[in-house]
């Protein structure tokens, strides 16, 4: 069972113009749609095998985020609706987004992960790899997506300076890479950042964009 009382407290308690992502990875339609039920939309999963299934059953209102690790060879079987895709980690993959969008005449909006974890296990671009990305004017000729912002994700650790750190990195880095790539565009404008775990502090560093799963729908199964 989703936990609907959380989910509206947690509703209740953003400030305006943050937006949660609920990721429902490892839950069932039926917990889905109870937090569907209470208005929610956006729903994120990190799974293409998983969310694919979910996409078909569950009501076509739904935006769908992916929020995981993404091989190209999968990018296929997203491309015909996924409205926005969070961990976009290199040039392989954006170029194949571009040409699963283009079969679809379609422009996927997408996210760079960036890496500000001191962890080895999770992805992303580290600085200067993105820097190097938007430096070389390369994402200019890809015409089947947008680049609508910057996600990354903390250590997972008690210390929460640490924590606060890393958010506020990707602040700076954010503010930063809009001002020098994206002072044009209206469109790049999302910094994904905080979990069940960090959230407030993602927030109070920034973040517009949460991504909550456990605290929505009750611990995750491991
Ligand atoms: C699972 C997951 C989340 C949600 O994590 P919770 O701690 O359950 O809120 C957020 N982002 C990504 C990339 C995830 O894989």
């Amino acid at each position: 069972m989703a936990n609907v009382r959380q989910y509206n407290e947690i509703m209740g308690s953003l400030p305006a113009g943050v937006a949660l992502v609920a990721i429902s990875k490892n839950k069932t339609t039926d917990e889905i749609l109870e937090v569907y039920a209470e208005n929610q939309r956006l729903f994120g999963e990190n799974k293409v095998q998983e969310l694919v299934p979910k996409y078909e059953a569950l009501p076509k209102d739904i935006s769908w985020h992916f929020v995981g690790h993404l091989q190209s060879n999968k990018v296929k079987y997203i491309a015909p609706f996924i409205d926005l895709i969070h961990s976009v980690d290199s040039l392989k993959l954006i170029q194949t987004i571009n040409k699963e969008a283009q079969k679809n005449n379609r422009i996927i909006p997408i996210l760079l992960q960036i890496y500000i974890a001191d962890e080895q296990t999770k992805f992303g671009l580290d600085y200067n790899e993105a820097l190097e990305i938007l430096q070389s004017g390369i994402l200019k000729t890809f015409t089947h997506i947008e680049i609508h912002g910057l996600m990354g994700m903390a250590t997972f650790t008690d210390d929460l300076r640490k924590v606060r750190e890393e958010f506020k990195g990707l602040s700076n880095f954010f503010r930063k890479v809009k001002k020098d790539f994206f002072f044009d565009s209206d469109k790049f404008k999302i910094l994904s950042m905080g979990m069940t775990d960090d959230y407030h502090i993602a927030i109070e560093e920034g973040s517009n964009l949460v991504r909550i799963g456990s605290a929505v729908f009750g611990s995750r199964l491991h």
